[in-house]
């Protein structure tokens, strides 16, 4: 499982700096999608083989306490709850201020690896940077510049030297899908409907309130593997607690499935939270299917109008099946089947080089790249680089020149070719010039 990196610190010490730069490389992979609210606090990063999920934490607001103490916000003591680990940002040009040693006392206590970064030491001696931060009581400070990247590579691969390294390749070969949306949708409803009774032995044995529950059971003669990324709650008690719900679940339980149940709830508006989260799966290029539940009792009238609103917020999506179903009543529990089979078979395909390249020249004969100035790019074959989502590498001539709309219509012709429905699909190109 990848890592969840948490950067902690007081305002103004370059959190979001660091975490642009961490992100960066990879946001670029994920072309800017119409529609696609991105919350810029949590993300992917890499380093060499190593991926990770880092969560810039300087955007849960600060909560001040009778105008006295910096406390740190509720989201933020989660996030550093849930945590794998957790990068200390301090400023090396102010020195320790009063925040920072309230937050210091905090993280002692964390039951994770804490690491220290000084920031903006930018042209200053490692030693100069960080002498004054030993006082912190938080192991050896690193020295680091977010806006320049010194040193930031060699920290984070100290922090990942505390993980085994993640294994990229999937060992399960059947089905694993998380229910994932924002609270009171229905997800954990619809988990009820499709395993019944059996949830209940399930939901006993295993988990914490940090981990999503994992359940396997079969359907009609066949393997599944459900995450429940709402379980755990304190069933058949008079107040059963509302799960508060948690980004870094949600995002871990995205990661380790291979297919994502986006519940949506039709009888309230499409919120930014269902586009984030809906924008997580796009982004970890997981194949989707789209559960629009509480359809039951609704007018003919209102659905049309839903429907619309939905398709039109959650555009992006229009890769993924939409199902309208209600999980109260059961119904439509079986169809949403057919699409996670299809979804899962979509994103595994295997896509053989000649095939892949005979699609290509019958799309570049069809419709040329078009020409950057006196130079037009050249396709010439094309192979598969990945499952999951499936990513197609086309090689060729002067490639960085092929527009994004261009891409997008090779997408839609490989898409059709190998009935890639429910999946994103990852088109790169690999210039020999
Ligand atoms: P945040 O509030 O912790 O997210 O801090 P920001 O990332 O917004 O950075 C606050 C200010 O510090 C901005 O003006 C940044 O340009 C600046 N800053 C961030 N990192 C560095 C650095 O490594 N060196 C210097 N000199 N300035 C930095
Ligand atoms: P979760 O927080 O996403 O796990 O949501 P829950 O499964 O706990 O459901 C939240 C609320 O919505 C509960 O009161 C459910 O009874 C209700 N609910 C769930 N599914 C449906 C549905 O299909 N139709 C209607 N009308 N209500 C539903």
């Amino acid at each position: 499982m990848k890592p969840t990196i948490a950067l902690v610190g007081r305002p103004n010490v370059g959190k979001s700096t660091l975490f642009n730069r961490l992100t960066r490389s990879r946001d670029a992979l994920v072309a800017d999608q119409p529609g696609l609210t991105r919350d810029r606090h949590y993300g992917h990063g890499r380093v060499g083989s190593k991926p990770y999920l880092v969560v810039d934490t300087g955007g849960f607001e600060p909560v001040v306490d009778e105008g006295i103490l910096f406390e740190m916000a509720k989201q933020t003591l989660q996030a550093v709850d849930e945590a794998d680990a957790i990068v200390f940002l301090v400023d090396g040009r102010t020195g320790i201020t009063p925040q920072d040693k309230i937050i210091a006392n905090r993280l002692r206590q964390a039951k994770q690896p804490v690491f220290l970064a000084v920031n903006k030491a930018e042209g200053v001696s490692h030693a100069m940077a960080t002498a004054e931060f030993h006082e912190l009581a938080l192991g050896e400070p690193y020295a680091i510049s977010a806006s320049h990247g010194d040193g930031v590579r060699e920290m984070v691969e100290m922090v990942l030297e505390f993980f085994p390294d993640a294994e990229e390749e999937d060992k399960t070969h059947h089905p694993k899908f998380a229910i994932i949306g924002r609270p009171n949708v229905g997800k954990s409803t619809l988990v009820n409907a499709i395993l019944g009774e059996e949830r209940v032995i399930a939901f006993d044995q295993a988990g914490t309130t940090r981990d999503s529950i994992y359940i396997d059971f079969e359907r009609e003669g066949r393997k599944y593997t459900i995450i429940d990324t709402a379980g755990v709650r304190r069933r058949g008690k008079v107040n059963e607690t509302i799960e508060k719900f948690s980004v870094i679940k949600t995002m871990k339980a995205i990661e380790d499935a291979n297919v994502a149940v986006l519940v949506l709830d039709a009888q309230l508006d499409i919120s930014e939270q269902d586009a984030t989260i809906a924008g997580f799966a796009l982004e970890a290029g997981r194949a989707l299917v789209v559960a629009v539940n509480k359809w039951e009792d609704l007018e003919l009238q209102q659905k049309d109008t839903i429907k619309r609103d939905i398709l039109r917020k959650l555009g992006f999506l229009d890769f993924a099946k939409f199902h309208y179903i209600s999980a109260l009543e059961g119904r439509g529990v079986g169809d949403l089947f057919k699409s996670i089979d299809a979804a899962y078979k979509a994103a595994m395909s295997k896509l053989p080089t000649p095939k892949l390249t005979r699609i290509l020249q019958v799309a570049t004969e069809r419709q040329q790249p078009p020409r950057a100035g006196t130079v037009r790019p050249k396709l010439r074959y094309a192979h598969q680089g990945g499952m999951n989502p499936p990513i197609i590498v086309i090689h060729g001539n002067a490639l960085d020149r092929v527009p994004e709309s261009y891409t997008r219509y090779l997408e839609g012709m490989f898409r059709k070719a190998f009935h890639l429905q429910g999946t994103p699909l990852r088109v790169q190109y690999k210039s020999s010039d």
